[in-house]
């Protein structure tokens, strides 16, 4: 495994995370949840991710639970809180209120006394950045959270947090997580560049596109029945035989190179030196052992070329 420092921080992650969203606690049985999470760890997974609304607390009880096993020190653990934790007006968002008892409770959920990285899991608009921030360092000054980090916010969003912590905090933001992969490449116009600049890698998230880039989708009236498009229909809805067709020009790309689909999809955003990990989600051990080993896979010029063409054409 290799590692990369997460932006102007002295943390490392390793290349892969793997996070708990839907997987554990949701559509994945707690053993093969368990035997995934030991098999990352294993292998050097050192970064792993969860968030307080995944299966309402389910899946940090057992991330915790299974992560309890090795030393604190060895590995670096990411939660969120912004959506809704219940149906009262103060049970979302980014208030001092609600990033307060959330912390508190992921904590209590995990099991653990501090979080390496909270992330603020959507910009909030109606709770002032300062009154987050000041929050969020109050929680570092406690001991209960060492880095902060947001998710799926906007390069301005993410400038005018830094404009304020700039004025206010002892601390910055050092972490994005953002989706990231060769369907969806928003981030490569303003929030990487903003990161290069500023000091903030991405751990990316959804970098096989919820399993399609693996190939593992033949056609839309074929979708296998152990697969999270067979278990969800919204995630069903998101495959088209345009993108199938894709992955299957692609799979012959990485037949070249002797890998599978999947590890050319991690490889080729690996190439991004702002991105610090691609966090994958894993329903079994065997899918986090065939992934980990896109790490340390360069792509030449050429090879990202012919890629490009046929993103291209989707
Ligand atoms: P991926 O794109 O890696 O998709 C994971 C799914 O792909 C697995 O559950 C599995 O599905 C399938 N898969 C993975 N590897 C293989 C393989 N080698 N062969 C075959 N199938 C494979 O990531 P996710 O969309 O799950 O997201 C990863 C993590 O990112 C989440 O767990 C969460 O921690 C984080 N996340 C953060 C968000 C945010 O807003 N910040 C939003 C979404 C995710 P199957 O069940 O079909 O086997």
């Amino acid at each position: 495994m290799k590692y990369r420092r997460v932006g102007r921080s002295g943390l490392k992650v390793s290349e892969i995370s793997l996070g708990s969203w839907l997987t554990y606690g949701g559509y994945v049985e707690q053993e093969r949840a368990a035997s995934a999470i030991r098999k990352a760890y294993e292998l050097g997974v050192n970064s792993f991710d969860t968030a307080n609304v995944y299966e309402r607390g389910e899946a940090e009880k057992v991330m915790g639970a299974i992560l309890r096993e090795y030393p604190r020190e060895s590995y670096v653990l990411a939660t969120k809180a912004f959506w809704p934790m219940g149906e009262g007006p103060n049970d979302r968002g980014l208030s001092r209120k609600h990033v307060s008892e959330q912390i508190n409770s992921s904590l209590k959920r995990l099991g653990l006394d501090y979080v390496d990285i909270f992330y603020c899991h959507r910009y909030d608009t109606e709770t002032p950045i300062e009154e987050t921030l000041r929050t969020i360092e109050d929680f570092v000054r406690q001991g209960k959270v060492l880095y902060a980090g947001v998710s799926e916010w906007t390069a301005t969003q993410m400038q005018a947090a830094l404009g304020t912590a700039d004025k206010y905090l002892l601390d910055r933001i050092v972490v994005s997580q953002p989706i990231y992969n060769m369907f969806n490449r928003y981030i490569e116009k303003e929030v990487i560049p903003l990161g290069e600049a500023e000091g903030i890698s991405q751990i990316v998230f959804s970098p096989l596109a919820q399993g399609l880039l693996t190939g593992k989708y033949d056609s839309v009236a074929s979708i296998p029945g152990d697969s999270r498009a067979a278990k969800l229909e919204w995630v069903k809805n998101g495959i088209t035989e345009q993108k199938i067709d894709a992955v299957k020009k692609l799979s012959g790309i990485a037949r070249e190179h002797s890998l599978t689909v999947g590890q050319l999809a991690l490889a080729w955003i690996l190439r991004q030196p702002n991105v610090a990990s691609a966090l994958i989600g894993a329903s079994r051990p065997e899918q986090v052992e065939e992934n980990v080993k896109a790490t340390g896979v360069e792509l030449s010029e050429e090879t990202l070329s012919s890629i490009d063409t046929i993103l291209n054409s989707v």
